[in-house]
């Protein structure tokens, strides 16, 4: 059996309001949620207070993103003092969208990643190939460079979950094959193996995110590097809870 526990997290995106985020809560908080699988929510900033005071103990909340600074004049930012001061104990890191839409680059998002884990938050640090870069077989090449500037700054990467999403998968209905999740998983823990030590390669989870379902979930769920998932829209839909007992 794995080393790794198998590790979900939901990214809500910019969705949901009060009352569909306390339904979405209800819902996991009755749900028969697998006890070996680590649940982490990610709602909007604006709804953090919210979810942790309604989630049930043992499913944790993730921020969407943390600056890099400790306090001041950061209009708009969040701190990691502030997450944890709220009892969020993780935070999202380099999502594609973030990447793309916001321009944030790979330095930046490394930046972030060291101050949340010296601050002592966990983080699901996002990497992964446009369609382009995969078509021009650069896949690897683009994914382990987003990963060496992270680990040019962190060498503790025992909070960190690795969230490989193809961006081509991202919201588009089209799923990596397990093959070709596979593939790049394995490619990832053995660049791990060799910049972080073999212990690192070991015992950090790699999750997969691009259009997971409840349908496809289970497959994907058996190959031997798939520790995981990062749900984008089913985690708004109660077959999250599917997705959360993939491996059950
Ligand atoms: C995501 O936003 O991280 C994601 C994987 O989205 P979706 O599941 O909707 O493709």
């Amino acid at each position: 059996s794995s080393p790794r526990q198998f590790f979900v997290g939901g990214n809500f995106k910019m969705n949901g309001n009060i009352d569909t985020i306390k339904s979405i809560v209800k819902h996991l908080n009755d749900a028969k949620c697998d006890p070996n699988t680590e649940v982490v929510i990610a709602p909007p900033a604006l709804y953090l207070l919210l979810t942790r005071e309604h989630l049930r103990p043992g499913i944790e909340v993730a921020a969407q993103n943390v600056f890099d600074k400790p306090n001041g004049a950061f209009t708009g930012e969040i701190s990691v003092a502030q997450l944890k001061d709220s009892n969020i104990t993780w935070t999202l890191l380099g999502h594609s969208e973030r990447r793309v839409i916001l321009q944030e680059s790979d330095q930046f998002v490394a930046s972030k990643t060291k101050t949340a884990i010296d601050g002592g938050i966990g983080v699901i640090l996002c990497c992964g190939e446009t369609l382009e870069q995969r078509e021009a077989e650069k896949t690897v090449d683009v994914v382990t460079s987003q990963l060496s500037a992270v680990a040019s700054q962190v060498k503790d990467w025992s909070k960190i979950v690795v969230a490989y999403e193809p961006i081509w998968a991202i919201g588009t209905g089209k799923v990596a094959s397990t093959e070709q999740a596979q593939d790049v998983h394995a490619a990832i823990r053995e660049w791990m193996g060799k910049e972080l030590g073999k212990e690192a390669a070991e015992k950090t989870r790699i999750i997969y995110g691009g259009s997971v379902s409840e349908k496809n979930c289970k497959e994907l769920a058996k190959a031997e590097d798939i520790d995981g998932f990062l749900v984008g829209g089913a985690s708004l839909k109660p077959a999250f809870v599917d997705i959360i007992n993939a491996k059950a």
